[in-house]
């Protein structure tokens, strides 16, 4: 699919949102052939990471309810801005190292499924 406006989670699959990255990379002149040392890409990605968090950093309950229930547009926005950021290094990178990530997803979520519950209650 070329036409980018129309692309949503519905309609595009992870190969194609992991070469519209490697297609940014390229018209950039980031990396050899669009293609960035995947060291350097894992280091970036926990700079986003951090600026990921920086939006949640020191909220009230208060303030994260009225995230979960649509009620802060902004603060979603900028944490789907930086989420974005996460998710483009993590797809340059599973492109470079040729990982599928759909394939290792679903295998870390059987792994999950079958591990032994944890002393804490995660559900929170
Ligand atoms: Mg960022």
């Amino acid at each position: 699919m070329n036409d980018r406006s129309a692309m949503n989670d519905d309609n595009t699959t992870v190969a194609e949102l992991k070469e519209q990255v490697h297609q940014l990379c390229l018209r950039k002149g980031w990396g050899v052939n669009g293609v960035q040392n995947p060291q350097h890409v894992a280091m970036a990605m926990t700079v986003e990471m951090s600026e990921l968090l920086e939006h949640f950093q020191w909220l009230d309950p208060e303030n994260v309810t009225a995230l979960m229930e649509g009620r802060d547009e902004e603060r979603r926005a900028m944490i789907a801005e930086e989420f974005a950021d996460v998710m483009m290094y993590g797809l340059q990178l599973t492109r470079t190292l040729g990982i599928d990530i759909t394939g290792q997803v679903l295998r870390k979520i059987d792994i999950v499924d079958r591990r032994p519950p944890k002393p804490y209650n995660p559900k929170r």
